[in-house]
């Protein structure tokens, strides 16, 4: 997490998009644990971060397309763009 390009995808992103349970929907599926939680700005889904063993919402990203999102951690304001290896915050 060290970019600091900007981006137009986190600049485009007008209202942010929050967590709707603190939870990953794809570890809750196979019972798997995370570290931190990620909101896809794209389609709202909640995923874990690549500190998970199974980095959901990198995955998530690659496979969707969907480039920016949003820490899901208590207390942290921020976004970032995978493609650009961009960072904001809000
Ligand atoms: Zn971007
Ligand atoms: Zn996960
Ligand atoms: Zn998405």
């Amino acid at each position: 997490m060290t970019g600091k390009k900007k981006c137009a995808h986190i600049a485009a992103v007008r209202t942010v998009r929050t967590a709707k349970r603190r939870e990953c929907e794809e570890c809750v599926k196979i019972g798997a644990p995370w570290v931190h939680l990620r909101t896809c700005q794209e389609c709202g889904v909640t995923l874990c971060c690549d500190s998970s063993p199974n980095k959901h919402a990198s995955k998530h990203a690659r496979a969707s397309g969907h480039p920016v999102i949003a820490s899901a951690e208590p207390g942290e304001r921020w976004l970032y763009c995978y493609p650009d290896d961009a960072i904001g915050t809000y």
